[in-house]
Parts: structure tokens; sequence; C-alpha cells
């Protein structure tokens, strides 16, 4: 059985001000106008079935109070990190990777040849407590990659399971 509209009924944020009149291009559509003043041609079933609430106005805000929540836990998420003593990076803030010019790879660059016919080669390096730490030279990008990641996780994996362990145990509100 079809839903009855009746003029002036609520549904969601909007008002039905209008019923079919006839139009073809109005079939099985009803005249609404939302709480900001959209007026448009809705399809009823949309409006039976809860799809439409608003014109878009209301999703809206809806999705602003969620990006600020999103802001604003990722706020409280990162002055846990610095009360740990641990660079927001490891909780995927800020991830502002220092590619390395030759490579591209962070930690990995070409070590320069004298002549070009030489075959290529790479250092790798890890940067921990502002020290540098030299961690070899290789003959292929892989595995300069890899001793490179060997150590990230040597050296930080601690850190980033501190950090992840603060970004799960933050809550998504203030209560
Ligand atoms: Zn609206």
């Amino acid at each position: 059985m079809r839903h009855r509209f009746t003029l002036g009924q609520q549904i969601g944020h909007w008002t039905i001000i209008g019923l079919p009149d006839g139009e073809p291009e109005h079939k099985n559509k009803i005249r609404c106008r939302c709480v900001c003043g959209t007026i448009r041609w809705i399809y009823r079933q949309t409006l039976t079935n809860g799809t439409s609430r608003s014109c878009g106005c209301r999703r809206h805000e809806r999705a602003n109070a969620q990006q600020i929540a999103g802001k604003e836990k990722g706020k409280r998420v990162i002055s846990s990190i610095h009360q740990a003593h641990l660079a927001p990076k490891y909780a995927g803030f800020g991830r502002k990777v220092n590619r390395n010019s030759t490579t591209g790879v962070p930690g990995v660059s070409l070590i320069p040849t004298s002549s070009k016919s030489a075959p290529p080669r790479y250092r790798a390096q890890i940067n921990v407590n502002g020290k540098q730490i030299h961690l070899g030279c290789f003959e292929s990008l892989e595995d300069a990659k890899q001793a490179r990641k060997a150590a990230e996780q040597h050296y930080f994996k601690e850190k980033a399971q501190k950090a992840a362990h603060i970004k799960e145990n933050t809550k998504g509100d203030k209560s």
C-alpha cells in the first residue's frame, strides 16, 4: 500500500508543501521545503524509507561536527604523544617523510661514482636521537631499502607501539 502524504507533514527536515500535480516529471515525487528554505521535488520512496532527510544542508552539518571531533581527537593524541616524549610521526601525524633526492627512499642515497660506467651503489642510514647511524653500502636499492626498514623496526618499533597505544586509547570526545 502506498504511503499517504499530507500537506504540512514533516519528514526529517522536510515539510510537505505540495502533492503530485500530474506533471510527468514529478511522477512519484512530493513537493517539499527544507528547514533551510530550499524547495524541491523529492521522490516519495526516499521520504518513506528515510534516505532523504533534508536538502543536504543538515547532512553537511553532521559531517562538519565529525570533522571537528576528529580534529579535537587529533590534538589530544598529539599532546599525549608529546607528554610521552615521542614524536608525532610515530602516530602517523605530520608524516613528512624526508625522501632522499637521489633515490626517493628515506635514508637511502645513491653513492656518487667517479665514472659513469661504474655500477650504482647505495648507502643506507638512519637518524636516531639526532645521530646519523650508517647501515651499510649496497649494490641493490632493494637491499638498501631492506636495511633501512630493519633499522626502523629496531630503533623505532617501541616508540611506534607506544604511539599506537596512545592513539587507540584517546577517546573521540571529551567525555
Ligand atoms: Zn536544507
